[in-house]
């Protein structure tokens, strides 16, 4: 892939990152109403439709520029931030998500998506660019490691995308739980739940795990942080406790 090229667009991009700092944890809680529009959410046209209540057919993925990278392997000082498992996740906005799809076909599938601070997450992304067809004859087992987990758009559209496709099997590990403690996010994770996709906070195994496969790591093992166990354990116990 052309990581050369990705390299510098990311470089970029962490500077525009700075400056719009808490935008995305805005424009999460606050889609569909961009405030005097001084900051255009992406699709904020579809989010206010769904706001209104029409949840009827899915929404036809059609995105605008999309404010989405893609990627082989993710920088590793990104990665050794966006990926700790503290419990408040301060300054990191943004949500990385590495996926594995195997559809029994000899080829597997992977790689990273990174969304921005405002417009769509990569959740949504996942499904737009990476698994925008899939042939209802295979078996597809999907595998998300993400940085946090899903907010409450993502959940729902996320479900939207399972619905009615039983050949899809979608497991996702998150470093952290992203907004646990309110109710409409627990709602969210819980319908994913019902939706058969299964929900893990990721082990310290699972850190080790995605460093060695999706970090562009020259060979070196992860040094597991401090508290890596303690705040895998309390996440756990959120989400058992949410899910139960
Ligand atoms: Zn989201």
């Amino acid at each position: 892939m052309a990581d050369r090229k990705s390299a510098g667009k990311r470089k970029e991009r962490k500077e525009v990152a700075e400056v719009t700092q808490d935008k995305k944890e805005e424009s999460r809680q606050n889609k569909g109403a961009p405030a005097d529009g001084d900051q255009p959410v992406g699709n904020g046209e579809t989010e206010a439709n769904n706001a209104n209540g029409d949840t009827s057919g899915v929404e036809p993925i059609e995105l605008p520029p999309f404010e989405i990278i893609t990627g082989d392997r993710i920088d590793p000082f990104a990665f050794k931030f966006q990926f700790k498992n503290v419990e408040y996740s301060s300054g990191r906005n943004k949500t990385f998500l590495c996926y594995l799809v195997d559809n029994g076909t000899d080829s597997l599938m992977r790689g990273y998506l990174e969304d921005e601070h405002a417009g769509p997450h990569a959740e949504e992304a996942f499904f737009v660019q990476i698994l925008p067809d899939y042939d209802p004859a295979l078996k597809y087992t999907v595998t998300w490691y993400v940085s946090s987990s899903p907010c409450l758009a993502c959940a729902s559209k996320i479900v939207d995308a399972l619905k009615g496709k039983n050949n899809i099997k979608l497991s996702i590990f998150a470093a952290r739980l992203f907004e646990w403690e309110e109710p409409e996010v627990q709602a969210g994770l819980k319908a994913l739940h019902g939706a058969g996709c299964k929900l893990r906070v990721m082990k310290p195994l699972d850190f080790s795990y995605t460093w060695e496969t999706f970090v562009e790591n020259d060979d070196c093992d992860l040094n597991l942080w401090e508290d890596c166990k303690d705040n895998y354990e309390y996440y756990q116990e959120k989400l058992a406790d949410i899910l139960q």
